[in-house]
């Protein structure tokens, strides 16, 4: 079955701005100055979720440990590997079937030339590689590493094997340094595993702690940016004799100073790639307000994750469908959202569509294409109007959320992310922070300005070729957020097949290529992007155009097999067109009026 699954990130950060994308701290500045500029792209293939169901797909759970390594336990494992580790600890996957462990897997990051790149590799219980795949890759070179083809070489080998570039791996020409990276990576995983989990060392180490939620050991220092940092910062100190002597005159102070200085740091939330950076004279508060804000996301991924058990919106799908389930707080808040926006676009946008992408194979990445009959009877349980919100007039009483079919479900896929970006906001402001931009796998705020500037630059990608952008959006106090036809999608027969969904016919959307939102909040821009995908051309603008605030553009199939771009009014003014290769086959025009 030809089945082809890619992830896209919809926008990232364009031309100057690419220091703000890059994971390399203030410390680093010097090398990232000698960086091409045009070099940081940032490429999502696969979420952890997907990433995880692909190295488990027979599993029913998957456990989470997370090793912490005392400093002995760290300089044995650097001596083993004959190389410097950045992370103190590792997270570690255990999947498993009937609770019986099926294999081992861990997400981990090495540098390819300036930036890291994130790949998961999952060993069998007997130590061997069973599949590797790259989540993310952030360069315009060395991509060729995320191919299957060249990925395969890895499957088999165990930590016996050595996993030598150009001996037992055949480098790709043009990815050499991505290659090396990549064997030393897996070495490592191989290691960790080997060490911890067969040879019983994870029994000794007193510092593990069983079933750890999703949180990969931080350094302690606020301030710096994620482990990563550390690792380039070895990296670009071996690659390029200066970058010492470049930190040091960039050296870090305490507490304010004059200087403005950006603090950034990365983490994997809701399965993506969550980023704030903030702009600040006052380096502790900032990085103080750049972890708090990250916390903030997982909290409420630990509220909205379908994949987690224990999360909030688990408990309600398991029961609200026997009774009426207690619901409060932020989960209660995001679906009566949800149920907004269902309203507004006539049930374009449904929080309930879960069982038909579930049938289409989404939530496995493995694309199918479901009969009518199947898509049939799924459908009468895909409808907003099948949860009902019970507000109790006593305040002593509690709000509840009941389903009024049996197999409905509920999946914040399309609005959650959004939602989390305007909390995490909310403790950005309460540090006192007026210059930062968050971002959530491409759902993305920008407060302020960055420095000198008079607004954030944001890419906006080509939506048939990843190496070119549309154009750039200048944003001030806003967000955006695109859905696009690219981002998720298979293809069989020659014919693509979306991970948006209509849920008025259980199939996918079709005729839609992109849409990107501006509007003042990370939750809008999140459901309206999706709801205008399914809504098309002329019924997305038609709605936008109620709304002064909200500024659209939509890419669709023309007739001629062109690319049309329509945008609003209020869109354009914020645009800025970038020349295009291939202009013939991209038309454009300004549409509405707002
Ligand atoms: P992204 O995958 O980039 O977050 P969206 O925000 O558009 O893109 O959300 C898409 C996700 O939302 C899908 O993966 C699916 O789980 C879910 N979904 C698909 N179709 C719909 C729809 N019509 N309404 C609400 N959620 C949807
Ligand atoms: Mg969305």
């Amino acid at each position: 079955m030809a089945s082809k699954q890619i992830t896209f990130a919809g926008i990232f950060f364009f031309s100057w701005v690419v220091i703000l994308s890059s994971f390399i701290s203030k410390s680093l500045e010097a090398q990232t100055a000698a960086e091409p500029s045009e070099n940081f792209q940032l490429q999502t293939y696969l979420t952890e979720e997907q990433a995880l169901a692909l190295v488990f797909p027979d599993c029913d759970d998957i456990a989470t440990e997370v090793i912490t390594m005392s400093h002995e336990e760290k300089n044995d494992l650097e001596k083993l590997l004959s190389r410097r580790l950045y992370e103190d600890g590792f997270k570690v996957y255990l999947g498993k079937k009937d609770g019986v462990i099926q294999g081992y897997a861990i997400i981990t990051e090495e540098i390819g030339k300036f930036h890291p790149f994130t790949f998961i590799v999952g060993v069998t219980p007997k130590g061997k590689i069973k599949d590797i795949a790259v989540l993310v890759y952030r360069e315009s070179r060395g991509g060729e590493i995320v191919k299957k083809r060249f990925l395969y070489q890895f499957v088999g080998k165990s930590f016996k094997n050595p996993i030598r570039i150009n001996k037992d791996i055949i480098n790709v020409t043009g990815a050499t340094m991505s290659v090396q990276y990549l064997c030393a990576g897996v070495r490592k995983v191989l290691a960790v595993i080997n060490e911890y989990y067969l040879n019983g060392k994870k029994a000794e180490n007193s510092a593990t702690h069983t079933n750890e939620p999703a949180v990969i050991p931080q350094k302690t220092e606020p301030i710096h940016s994620a482990n990563t940092s550390q690792n380039a910062n070895n990296r670009v100190a071996r690659a390029q004799k200066g970058a010492e002597q470049s930190k040091r005159e960039t050296g870090r102070s305490e507490g304010a100073s004059s200087e403005v200085k950006m603090v950034k740091q990365t983490r994997m939330i809701m399965g993506t790639f969550a980023e704030v950076s903030v702009y600040s004279k006052d380096e502790k508060t900032a990085g103080q307000g750049v972890e708090g804000a990250l916390n903030e996301m997982e909290r409420m991924d630990r509220i909205m994750s379908n994949y987690k058990k224990d999360s909030e919106l688990s408990q309600l799908n398991k029961n609200a469908a026997k009774a009426p389930v207690t619901c409060r707080g932020e989960l209660l808040d995001v679906i009566e959202r949800s149920q907004y926006y269902s309203g507004l676009s006539g049930g374009a946008f449904d929080i309930t569509v879960s069982p038909v992408v579930a049938l289409w194979g989404f939530f496995r990445e493995k694309g199918r294409v479901p009969s009518d009959k199947e898509i049939e009877r799924v459908l009468p349980a895909v409808s907003y109007k099948n949860i009902v919100i019970q507000k109790s007039a006593d305040p002593k009483k509690p709000d509840t959320v009941f389903f009024k079919n049996t197999q409905t479900q509920i999946d914040l896929g399309a609005i959650g992310k959004g939602y989390a970006v305007d909390k995490a906001l909310e403790i950005i402001k309460k540090y006192g922070i007026n210059n930062a931009c968050i971002n959530l796998g491409g759902n993305i705020y920008v407060l302020g300005t960055s420095p000198g500037k008079t607004a954030w630059k944001i890419g906006v990608q080509h939506p048939r070729n990843k190496e070119e952008i549309l154009g750039y959006l200048e944003l001030k106090d806003e967000a955006t957020a695109t859905s696009g036809d690219y981002e998720r999608f298979f293809e069989m027969n020659g014919k693509r097949y979306s991970h948006i969904i209509n849920p008025l016919t259980g199939r996918p959307v079709t005729g839609t290529i992109a849409t990107t939102i501006v509007a003042p909040t990370g939750t809008e821009v999140d459901a309206l992007s999706t709801s205008l995908f399914v809504l098309g051309f002329e019924k997305g603008l038609d709605l936008v155009k109620k709304f002064p605030n909200v500024h659209a553009m939509i890419i669709y199939e023309g007739n001629d097999g062109k690319i049309m771009v329509a945008m609003t009014k209020g869109f354009a003014d914020k645009f800025k067109k970038t020349p295009v290769k291939g202009e013939d086959d991209v038309k454009w025009h300004v549409v509405a009026s707002n």
